[in-house]
């Protein structure tokens, strides 16, 4: 929304009468196992702010769960999707196929890390390209076993539950999972029980032993993991550890795939996350930053492996819809015009200068974390023992929501707060949210 204000303003309680009103129809109407952070219905989006149906203006540290980094009514996005709705919304690329789908998968080719020949296949969510990605290396390697690691987050449907790592509120209930699916340890710095710095190699050494142990390399089709995990805590693998991975991945002829769908297209400073330690992974599942909010996911890989599946094996009714193709062009158009790794990394500077000396003052902050704009801080109830304080975390995130601040939580012990701001938003906006971050650190 070009005209919308780009400024905070608080005019209700939060949520506001119109907000309740509505919460109080979505709960006789929707399930309650959809959850929502903050029940404040949106009226509009845009930039750094979400408005509210009271008119209250919040500044948006979540982007919607790191999607909207371009913005939730980029004019890019708004433009070529719009154009789009008018000439036709759907066909089914596998009943009569359009250039849209062609020209994301030649622009993922482009920016996907790597120079060898690439392919790329469409889907709708990032966990059904997670999924995708493991009936390809499948097809390729003719294994079964798929190896995921500690704090991993793939997705909702059940292989991705199966692959992802925490019980509640993911898993719980909600099996029996997938098979052939094997859990190993990932470099978590902070809470390596030797320190950070030898996280990297030791956690390596552990995962590449379990692997050739307990599962056999040679039984094992891909090893998937999040360069940057998301929803496990922000927890950026030490040193080290995901080049060995992949080193390993190559020796033993095992598909190495990089989840990017939270650290992707421009989220850390980079296309992709992975980038950092010159990884060139052999398949990358994207999704969420793809398309400025409309549903588009992908799996982007090494030509002779994307091939390995047959003719007719992949595909899907809505699979790279021709609205959230257009969608992702007018994305990349955006990121690409305004050099938002740029900006990523700015906003990195801005974040990581700020809360560092806020971690000073506050002793609840255990660490202080990530890449871009995509930082997180792990609270503790004491910096000896680290034990995690996700009563601190919710207490903090609730504050911060009635100042008007847009933040989640996440972490395998709920608690760490992430910030993900849309990468375009104001300098303004940014400095006004950590204050308020630092306002709710004081009040707690
Ligand atoms: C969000 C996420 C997924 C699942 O994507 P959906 O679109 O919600 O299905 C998978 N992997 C990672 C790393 C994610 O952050």
């Amino acid at each position: 929304m070009t005209d919308l204000p780009q400024e905070r303003r608080i005019v209700t309680a939060i949520p506001g009468p119109k907000s309740q009103e509505l919460q109080a129809r979505r709960l006789a109407a929707v399930a309650q196992g959809v959850g929502s952070v903050l029940p404040v219905f949106t009226a509009r989006a845009g930039g750094g702010i979400v408005e509210d149906v009271d008119g209250n203006r919040l500044i948006d540290f979540g982007s919607g769960i790191a999607v909207t980094s371009v913005g939730a009514s980029a004019e890019a996005v708004v433009r070529r999707a719009s154009a789009q709705l008018a000439d036709f919304t759907h066909t089914c690329f596998m009943v009569t196929p359009y250039e849209g789908y062609v020209e994301v998968a030649e622009a993922l080719a482009e920016l996907t890390p790597g120079e060898h020949a690439k392919k790329s296949a469409l889907f709708n969510s990032g966990a059904e390209a997670v999924e995708n990605a493991v009936k390809i290396a499948r097809a390729y390697t003719k294994r079964q076993a798929v190896v995921v690691f500690d704090h991993g987050y793939h997705g909702r449907t059940n292989l991705t539950m199966a692959l992802t790592a925490k019980n509640m509120p993911y898993k719980h209930g909600f099996g029996p999972f997938a098979p052939e699916v094997y859990r190993v340890p990932v470099a978590y710095g902070y809470r390596w029980p030797t320190g950070p710095q030898n996280a990297g190699p030791e956690a390596a050494a552990q995962a590449i032993d379990q692997i050739s142990k307990q599962v056999g390399a040679d039984n094992v089709a891909a090893i998937i993991i999040e360069p940057v995990l998301g929803e496990g805590g922000f927890i950026e693998p030490a040193k080290g550890f995901l080049p060995a991975l992949s080193k390993f991945a190559a020796d033993n002829g095992i598909v190495f795939v990089a989840d990017e769908i939270q650290s992707g297209f421009c989220r850390t400073g980079q296309w992709f996350a992975c980038e950092d330690e010159g990884i060139v992974p052999d398949l990358i599942t994207t999704a969420k930053g793809i398309a400025g909010g409309l549903p588009l996911a992908a799996v982007t890989g090494r030509a002779e492996i994307m091939d390995a599946a047959h003719a007719g094996g992949l595909g899907g009714t809505y699979g790279g819809n021709p609205v959230a193709c257009a969608g992702a062009l007018g994305s990349i158009e955006t990121m690409k015009a305004l050099d938002l790794n740029a900006r990523a990394k700015a906003i990195e500077a801005t974040m990581k200068a700020r809360l560092l000396a806020m971690a000073d003052k506050f002793d609840v902050i255990g660490d202080v974390r990530g890449r871009g704009a995509m930082i997180a801080i792990e609270l503790v109830k004491d910096r000896a023992t680290k034990e995690p304080n996700p009563e601190a975390t919710g207490a903090l995130a609730r504050a911060c929501h009635q100042e008007g601040l847009l933040v989640l939580t996440c972490g395998t012990y709920g608690n760490v707060l992430r910030f993900l701001p849309p990468l375009v938003i104001g300098d303004d906006l940014l400095s006004e949210g950590l204050d308020i971050i630092e306002g709710a650190l004081a009040a707690i």
